[in-house]
């Protein structure tokens, strides 16, 4: 019987030995371990390779993404870069022009003094087609984008850059395992931040690499066991943790991520709105064929920049942070804070503007949150000496 991924959030099918029937999974804070005698093993040798803990939940991840296996990595850039080591000097790769700040930088300033080059491109709206090349291994997308939701078919694309011989990779951390399984849709990798949504409570950071292949897989744990980014045992448990309240944390999230952008595109001084779950989202329809839900990321643009600075001084419930996926509800300034590294430019292209704004739902009550962005937005309007209505 195949389980809800409900139900594979709280329970590992076939989940390696637990001797002692403890319910909470132990922390093996222990980095190497003894052998029995001569060419003997207990199975583990030194925890840079495997350590119990970080093992089961690397089954519990590689469960819940439908993979062949996972790798649990000490953040989400550990996990992007350890993905990037698969690729040789004179390697090409098609990438999202709209992506997470810490992606981009690693890619313009890394990943290119090794000689790897990028083109980068709207992949919702243009044609990667003419892209390709003899030396295009792979295809880098989040869906939806970070901070501008942009909205790729994850299926069509997997089969273009399969019939160039690519990978297809998507970072799937603005949706989760609960919403979106990329894997099942033909994509090869699937990347997630797990300091967001999987962690849950803002305390830890972590990251994860899963695979559809054994063979990719394979690569990954010897790229990650010689170079050494990955989680510790406590980290490891933390997850866990965060991650048997993952569906019951989404869908509270993802309500008052709905309520929140209804309410946004009713005032005054909200120029647009990003949400995929609003009808006229231009991704709104492949969204609704690829994943289950529309997530809790909501990105808008208000009047000019003085008045979303006022917002950002004049919240009270929510915090002004960066980061995401946690139970309080964050609203982050990409401008300064997440991609501020990306070249200005490229910002411009993307419209990350002054006036941008990004948040993150959290499962307060839904009218808590309404009120504290009502008081903000009347307090906004009052210092730049207008009247919201
Ligand atoms: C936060 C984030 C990352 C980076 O993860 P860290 O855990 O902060 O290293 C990568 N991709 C996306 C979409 C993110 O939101």
């Amino acid at each position: 019987m195949s389980l809800n991924i409900e139900t594979r959030c709280i329970h590992i099918e076939n989940a390696g030995p637990n001797p002692y029937g403890a319910i909470s999974y132990p922390i093996f804070q222990t980095a190497t371990f003894a052998h029995p005698g001569f060419g003997q093993s207990t199975g583990y040798d030194y925890s840079r390779q495997q350590n119990p803990t970080r093992e089961h939940l690397e089954q519990m991840i590689s469960s819940l993404e439908n993979g062949a296996d996972a790798l649990a990595c000490s953040s989400g850039m550990a996990a992007i870069s350890i993905m990037m080591e698969l690729f040789e000097p004179g390697d090409h790769l098609i990438i999202e022009e709209d992506l997470y700040g810490g992606s981009i930088r690693l890619f313009d300033h890394i990943s290119k003094k090794n000689h790897i080059t990028f083109s980068s491109l709207d992949l919702s709206t243009e044609d990667p087609e003419p892209y390709f090349n003899e030396h295009t291994k792979a295809v880098f997308i989040e869906t939806p984008t970070n901070p501008m939701m942009h909205i790729t078919d994850i299926e069509k694309l997997a089969l273009t850059a399969h019939e160039h011989g690519a990978l297809l990779i998507v970072d799937n951390t603005f949706l989760s395992p609960c919403l979106q399984n990329p894997l099942d849709l033909g994509a090869d990798i699937v990347i997630h931040s797990g300091t967001k949504y999987l962690s849950g409570h803002n305390d830890t950071l972590a990251g994860f690499l899963i695979s559809r292949s054994e063979e990719t897989a394979e690569k990954l744990r010897f790229i990650s066991k010689t170079t050494g980014p990955m989680l510790a045992p406590f980290d490891s448990w933390l997850l866990l943790r965060g991650i048997q309240t993952l569906s019951v944390r989404m869908k509270a999230a993802e309500e008052n991520a709905s309520a929140i952008a209804c309410w946004l595109t009713s005032q005054k001084f909200v120029k647009k709105v990003y949400y995929p779950g609003l009808p006229s989202h231009p991704g709104h329809e492949i969204m609704k064929k690829q994943a289950r839900g529309f997530g809790a990321m909501v990105s808008f643009t208000v009047k000019n920049g003085e008045m979303a600075k006022n917002i950002l001084n004049s919240i009270r419930l929510i915090q002004y942070a960066e980061s995401l996926g946690g139970t309080e509800t964050l609203l982050t300034y990409p401008l300064t804070q997440t991609h501020a590294d990306v070249p200005e430019a490229l910002r411009k292209k993307n419209g990350i503007t002054d006036s941008l704004l990004r948040l993150s739902a959290g499962i307060e009550h839904t009218e808590d949150l309404l009120r504290d962005l009502d008081q903000a937005f009347q307090a906004a309007a009052a210092a730049a000496g207008l009247r919201t209505i």
